[in-house]
């Protein structure tokens, strides 16, 4: 691997300028790692042995951010602010958490030693020449993740690297290296002190990878799975199979495969899909006949769901979102139902997540076996547009409550309401139009 390599003038503009200043400066990281795969890069990091204050008068536009020491720096291309760090050490991990403390380290040697993965512990130096201390460049080749030195004690000094595994590696559709993995089906309970914001982090960004399904088979296989979600770890083995009835895999399988199969590039989509039938394990029943059922199953999900959401710290927006697609998953596709039936769906589910609720559904669909669509589910889709178009609710009727009382001379009541709901129903199946004089005739024939 030669580093014939061509990077944007923005990068190697920072790289000149702290030569010309005297400094020695690297590109490091994963940016190092993208380049050599020839990868897209829009992260590029860089470190200096120039201090923060140092590489302030460097580049003077820079914003530092002083609890990791580094300077941050907006460049006009589609890249995100370039990261400048002075060399780093870090010393005694003692909650596997946090380093008790960060020092500053006087060469880059130091600065790439306490780097996770031998593939992120490359770097670039001045002339583009790759300086690789750790074999990373014959990794990139066997495409494999290795912990840079003694893997337990790496893990052992920051649990999260063992995720970061996982998600890099289903990233780069690498493997992680033997005895890296046996390292982390080792260290899997350390994963319980990182800080849940950190943990969701990392499974957000393996959802919204092109391959969240591969990460999760390696989550499983490496048993991080059952630590971090161990509601869905329970779902494997659970069968569905009953006579006459289509299912071809246990409700583990299910899942992943759906997930597989989700078209949406939604992180909270993807992971609803993933969790979906999540209470089938609690709600399971043979029958005698053989047949096998999950009844309520989606209430026992969305519990599970919630629970999910609040231990992984999710925001409002996404609780709600994520609750929502898992509590109303369940929803029916018939020719024969009423446009009240659809109805009913477009409110519970809201305008605002029915497309992520139709990829679930595709992904379901696809998940258990079958076709993609069918031509019940594309005449849904056409109801669901049409009865969009329809008065939604009460309040788009053309009368109110005033109007009922009026026209039939009598005080407020339950009865008024009753009467709209009954015009808004008869509105809905097309009996009368939704014009104030039709609904006004109505109102005698109905009330009496
Ligand atoms: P991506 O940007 O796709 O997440 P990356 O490899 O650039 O991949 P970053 O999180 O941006 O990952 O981190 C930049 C670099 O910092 C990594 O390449 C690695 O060298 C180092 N690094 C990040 N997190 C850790 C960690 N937990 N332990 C050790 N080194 C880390
Ligand atoms: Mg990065």
């Amino acid at each position: 691997m030669e580093s014939n390599v061509h990077l944007p003038k923005s990068v190697t503009d920072i790289l000149e300028r702290f030569t010309k200043a005297g400094y020695e400066i690297y590109i490091v990281g994963g940016a190092v790692r993208d380049v050599l795969m020839g990868r897209l890069v829009n992260d590029w990091d860089f470190t200096t042995n120039a201090t923060p204050e140092q590489i302030l008068k460097v580049i003077p536009d820079g914003f530092y951010d002083n609890t990791y020491g580094t300077v941050g720096l907006s460049c006009d291309d589609n890249l995100k602010p370039f990261e400048i760090t002075t060399f780093r050490t870090e010393q005694g991990y003692s909650d596997s958490r946090h380093p008790d403390k960060i020092t500053w380290g006087k060469t880059l040697e130091e600065d790439l030693e306490r780097r996770d993965f031998t593939i992120n512990a490359l770097a670039f130096d001045k002339d583009l020449k790759v300086i690789d201390l750790f074999s990373g460049q014959k990794d990139i080749k066997e495409k494999q993740i290795k912990a840079v030195g003694d893997p337990n004690e790496r893990f052992g000094e920051d649990a999260l690297r063992m995720m970061r595994a996982v998600r890099i590696a289903s990233e780069l559709g690498f493997t992680i290296e033997k005895e890296t993995f046996e390292a982390i089906k080792k260290n899997v309970p350390l994963i319980n002190k990182i800080a849940k914001e950190r943990v969701k982090d990392e499974l957000f960004k393996l959802l919204k990878s092109p391959n969240p399904y591969e990460g999760m088979v390696l989550f499983r296989s490496t048993s991080l799975l059952n630590k971090i979600l161990p509601e869905m770890e329970k779902c494997f083995g659970v069968e569905q199979k009953s006579p006459g009835r289509h299912h071809i895999y246990d409700v583990g399988n299910h899942l992943l495969m759906s997930l597989k199969n989700c078209k949406s590039e939604d992180p909270i989509t993807r992971f609803a899909t993933l969790v979906h039938d999540i209470g089938k394990p609690q709600t399971y029943r043979k029958l005698e006949s053989g047949v096998i059922t999950f009844y309520n199953h989606e209430m026992v999900s969305t519990r599970i769901a919630e629970n999910i959401a609040e231990r992984l710290r999710f925001s409002k927006k996404e609780t709600d979102k994520f609750v929502t697609l898992v509590r109303w998953h369940q929803f029916t596709v018939d020719e024969h139902q009423t446009d009240n039936a659809i109805r009913r769906i477009l409110r519970n589910v809201t305008p605002t997540y029915i497309e992520d609720m139709l990829a679930l559904r595709v992904a379901d669909r696809l998940g258990g076996g079958a076709r993609e669509t069918s031509w019940r589910l594309e005449e849904f889709k056409k109801r669901l547009i049409e009865v969009q178009k329809q008065p939604f609710s009460l309040k788009d009727l053309k009368i109110n409550g005033k109007d009922v009382m009026n026209e039939l001379n009598i005080p407020p009541s339950p009865k008024v309401g009753e009467i709209l709901e009954k015009l808004f129903e008869e509105v809905v199946e097309k009996k009368v139009e939704n014009t104030k004089e039709e609904l006004l005739k109505k109102i005698k024939t109905i009330s009496s």
